[in-house]
């Protein structure tokens, strides 16, 4: 396994759409393998293909604190979401910067996983936000797109506030 190098904004190639994979084969486990050691040393909860500069529909999370749950999606497709749920997100492709964004809380995934099986699966919360926000690096998306440019200001404000009048104990994890 080796650790790859991950994309960071403003790089035009995280920009890029991503196109089907056509083939799960052992090829691709390496790629996956390659990116479990890269997400965890980095490290963080989620990660796309298009942030390794790969651009086929591949992404993988891990929401454990111990990586007891490594989960691989490939050709994800969601067919049904529902709900709002607003979190603090971050990206491992823009070090540094948590912004509220908005997803559905619930989703239902299609997907193959690494043996090339198609799976279906609900998830919520935290890992449905994780999906949505990969499945947007396959589309050339970044979750800093979702926040106008005042909105953005607002909140680094109230945070820069919010660090002179007290310690920061929040831990955000980068996805
Ligand atoms: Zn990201």
């Amino acid at each position: 396994m080796a650790k790859l190098t991950i994309l960071e904004f403003p790089d035009p190639r995280l920009r890029k759409k991503a196109t089907p994979v056509e083939a799960v084969d052992d090829r691709l486990r390496a790629l996956i393998g390659d990116m479990f050691e890269t997400m965890y040393a980095a490290p963080g909860i989620g990660l796309a293909a298009t942030q390794v500069d790969v651009h086929k529909r591949l992404l993988i999370t891990d929401i454990s604190s111990d990586k007891s749950d490594p989960l691989v999606f490939i050709n994800p497709e969601i067919l049904e979401k529902d709900g709002v749920i607003v979190s603090d997100e971050g990206c491992l492709s823009v070090p540094g910067y948590y912004e509220e964004v908005e997803r559905a809380e619930h989703i239902r995934v299609r997907y193959l996983d690494r043996n090339g099986d198609e799976k279906e699966m609900e998830a919520e919360g935290l890992l449905a936000v994780c999906i949505q926000h990969e499945i947007d690096h396959l589309d050339g998306k970044l979750f800093v797109d979702y926040i106008s440019e005042a909105k953005r200001q607002r909140i680094r404000k109230k945070l820069q506030k919010e660090r002179r009048t007290q310690p920061t104990t929040k831990v955000a994890k980068a996805i």
